[in-house]
């Protein structure tokens, strides 16, 4: 099978190269995503893959369509750059990867909640100017004594739960899905239970109606003293002038985001610090906040994941075959 694709970035390459290898399918890989203007390129492929942030606009489908292009797998989660009614229409059948590595997340948590409970951000800095003392940074605590709050305990929460239970902390679990299988590392319970007791809160939901600012003044006014807290979903959840007060006052111990509300402002991209959203470059100067450029999911095997799920679920729907990726009607 001849299969195209699209806006293909090197660290994709290696993967690329070892499923040829493997399946015996051929891959043309180019730079540019899937447009108007790079549209005619799909004629005389079997199937196409891309990942973008542009949109993939109505005529597209159509066109691809008269090329006998019969789905469209895309290498990422959000598949809101897709026009569903016209795919369909022209019966395209679509595939996105859901999961492409739920522990890079869940990993990267673990490793941000490390550095604020070892204090390395404080260390490094004293360090950067001669301090070697310990009292620059201050005594740590063990994660095994800490009682962490999983908000949203989905494929990201879980692996994060897991692995928090086998160091031997004790996990709570606040998600409106109860999963029985949870049971062993998990102890379900209220939002307003889970934040009573938390020495760590962890956000790991979806960026929806309820989850917006859902950390606001009043979740704040229930949390103890001391508290940590990880936003590693989107940058909406936390309500960042309550946060500013939070550290500032003490209430939150620490705090570490992979993510900020309008993000795509500034993550990805270079510029002097003095061009960052003024909360940012205010936060940043806090020993105790953790700043990330959304990197949480950037690793070996997540690239390697959303390459082969994507070239595997383009192979089976060409052949008429069931993914659990494909986004259905
Ligand atoms: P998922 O759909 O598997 O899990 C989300 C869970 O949140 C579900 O169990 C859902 O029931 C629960 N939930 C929804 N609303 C809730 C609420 N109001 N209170 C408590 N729980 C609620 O999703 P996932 O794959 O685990 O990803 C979670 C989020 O992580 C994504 O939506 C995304 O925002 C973020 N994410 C971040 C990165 C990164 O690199 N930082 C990468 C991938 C995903």
């Amino acid at each position: 099978m001849k299969i195209l694709m699209y806006n293909t970035v090197s660290d994709e390459l290696p993967y690329v190269k070892k499923w040829i290898e493997k399946t015996g399918h051929e891959v043309v890989t180019i730079d540019q995503p899937l447009d108007e203007s790079t549209v005619e390129r799909a004629k005389g492929f079997d199937a196409i893959t891309t990942q973008q942030t542009t949109a993939i606009n109505a005529p597209i489908y159509n066109q691809l369509a008269q090329f006998n292009i019969k789905q469209i797998a895309i290498r990422q989660v959000g598949y809101d750059v897709l026009n569903l009614p016209e795919a369909f229409a022209n019966n395209i059948r679509l595939s996105n990867v859901a999961a492409y590595s739920p522990r890079a997340i869940a990993e990267y948590t673990l490793t941000q909640l490390f550095n604020l409970i070892r204090h390395n951000k404080k260390f490094e800095r004293a360090m950067a100017v001669g301090d070697y003392t310990w009292a620059a940074g201050g005594q740590a605590r063990e994660i095994h004594n800490l009682t962490v709050a999983v908000i949203g305990v989905g494929r990201i929460g879980t692996a994060l739960a897991e692995m928090l239970h086998a160091l031997g902390a004790t996990v709570l679990g606040v998600d409106p899905v109860y999963r029985a299988q949870n049971e062993p590392f998990v102890a379900y319970t209220t939002l307003d239970d889970a934040l009573s007791r938390a020495d760590v809160i962890s956000f790991h939901t979806p960026l929806n109606d309820e989850t917006r600012a859902m950390a606001d003044k009043n979740f704040f006014a229930k949390i103890q003293p001391g508290t940590i807290m990880l936003n590693f979903a989107r940058g909406e959840i936390v309500d960042m002038v309550e946060l500013e007060k939070a550290l500032q006052s003490g209430l939150l111990a620490g705090a570490a985001f992979d993510v900020a509300p309008n993000e795509n402002d500034f993550m990805n991209q270079k510029q002097p610090t003095t061009k960052l959203p003024a909360d940012i470059q205010r936060l940043l100067q806090y020993d105790n906040f953790l700043l990330s450029p959304h990197i949480a999911f950037y690793t070996d095997t997540a690239i390697k994941n959303m390459v082969e799920m994507a070239l595997n679920d383009a192979v089976t729907m060409v052949n008429g075959g069931f993914t659990e990726n494909e986004i259905l009607r």
